[in-house]
Formats: structure tokens, C-alpha cells, sequence
């Protein structure tokens, strides 16, 4: 699965890496802004899932870009968290007012900026942020990319984890080809059938080996789906 995108709209840089850094490591994909303007021309060519927003920015503040991005209609459905100093706690309010979805106030905990992201992309799309799913005795996790069998580890290359991940994430549902290559390919690039089919085949034989008989199942003329819960006990 594509990890959510966050930008992250802060003037100081040594803030701002630390950020990313422990957003790379929550398995999100952190993108760099170092004022509204920046921040701008980037929201113009990207998608983005969630937009972390310095109060204080030389040129435009946090709040007037907020306001801004309200009112452009291919922006203003963005969550934002803002980010501000202490002393600036009073005007909580307004930031509200103008449509954060959340704010914290610095010095914060990476960990609490972490949990605030995933609560709100939680609410927005549930399977964009998911701590591990478990059908039978399989579990995946998309934090860690690590796939467990009976807790014992399942070494998986990244497009077999995707493939895993997808399956499980839409378990009971047939998944077309078409399907199977906008998730995990983005539609990107030009992939045929059978190069889905050839991951389809490396992913059953890894399960099989570690004693998963039929893991996935080929429904003819439409797709491929995970297999019952009992064929992972
Ligand atoms: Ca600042």
C-alpha cells in the first residue's frame, strides 16, 4: 500500500528534519516545506493526505495559509494539524476557527505527533492507517512490512508484502487485475496480466512453504481473492 503522504510546512530546519525523520519511520512518506509559498506550489503537483502546518512562517503565517488553503476547493478537504509555540496556546481558538483539524503546541512528543496523524487519517479513511491485520494465524503488519505465520516470520519481497497486504485488506472480495495493478503499481507503469499473475504464483509458493496449502484463490474470469480464514488456522 502507498504510504500516506504528510507535508510538512516548517521554517526551521532542524524541527522540520526531525519531523520527517520520525514520520519515514511510521511508515509515512514526509514531504518538505520550508514556508506557505513552498508549501504552495508543491500542494499544486502533489497529492497530499495531511499537511503538518508551522504557525510561525517567515512571509505567510500558518493561519493565513490555512485560511487560504480552505477556500481552494482542491485544498480545503486536506487535514491540517498546526504547529505553534507555547506561548501562543491563547489563540488555540482561532486556529480552529479557520479549520485545523488539530494543533499542537511545541516542544510536542513525536510519538503524540504520530498518534495525532493516525487518529485523523483513521477517521478519514480507515484502511489508510492500520496497526496489523490478522486472518487465521497470518498477520501482517504495514507499519513494519513484516508478514508472521504462527509467529514465526514470512520473508516476503516488498511486491509480494503489497500483494499480501491488499489481499487481506479486502478480504471476502474478488480483486481484478486492473485492481490488483492500481494499488500496488499506482497504474504507474505498464503492467500486463501476467506479471500479476507470476507475483500471484511467488506469493503462494512462499506461503506454501510455510505450510499455508491454498492461500490465495483464483476466481475465473475475475481476479484472485484471499482464501478462507480457516485455510491461514
Ligand atoms: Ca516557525
Amino acid at each position: 500500500m502507498k504510504k500516506p503522504n504528510i507535508l510538512i510546512v516548517e521554517d526551521e530546519e532542524s524541527i522540520l528534519e526531525m519531523i520527517a525523520l520520525n514520520l519515514h519511520h511510521n511508515n509515512f512518506q514526509p514531504l518538505r516545506a520550508i514556508n506557505a509559498e513552498n508549501a504552495e506550489s508543491f500542494l499544486n503537483k502533489n497529492k497530499v493526505d495531511l499537511i503538518l502546518l508551522d504557525w510561525m512562517l517567515p512571509g505567510m503565517d500558518g493561519i493565513d495559509f490555512l485560511k487560504r488553503l480552505r477556500t481552494n476547493s482542491s485544498t480545503k478537504s486536506i487535514p491540517v494539524i498546526m504547529l505553534t509555540a507555547k506561548s501562543e496556546e491563547l489563540d488555540k481558538i482561532e486556529g480552529f476557527e479557520v479549520g485545523a483539524d488539530d494543533y499542537l503546541a511545541k516542544p510536542f512528543s513525536q510519538k503524540e505527533l504520530v498518534a495525532r496523524i493516525k487518529a485523523i487519517l483513521r477517521r478519514k479513511n480507515p484502511e489508510s492507517v492500520l496497526d496489523k491485520i490478522e486472518h487465521g494465524s497470518l498477520q501482517v503488519n504495514p507499519d513494519s512490512h513484516e508478514v508472521f505465520y504462527k509467529s514465526k516470520f514470512i520473508k516476503l519481497g516488498p511486491t509480494e508484502f503489497k500483494l499480501i497486504f491488499l489481499l487481506c485488506m479486502n478480504k471476502n472480495r474478488v480483486l481484478s487485475r486492473e485492481i490488483i495493478v492500481d494499488k500496488i503499481w499506482n497504474n504507474e507503469s505498464e503492467i500486463d496480466a501476467r506479471t500479476i499473475d507470476v507475483h500471484v504464483k511467488r506469493l503462494r509458493s512462499t506461503l506454501k512453504s510455510y505450510g499455508i496449502e491454498n492461500s490465495i484463490d483464483t476466481i475465473r474470469g475475475a481476479g484472485y481473492k484471499l482464501a478462507d480464514e480457516m485455510n491461514f488456522e
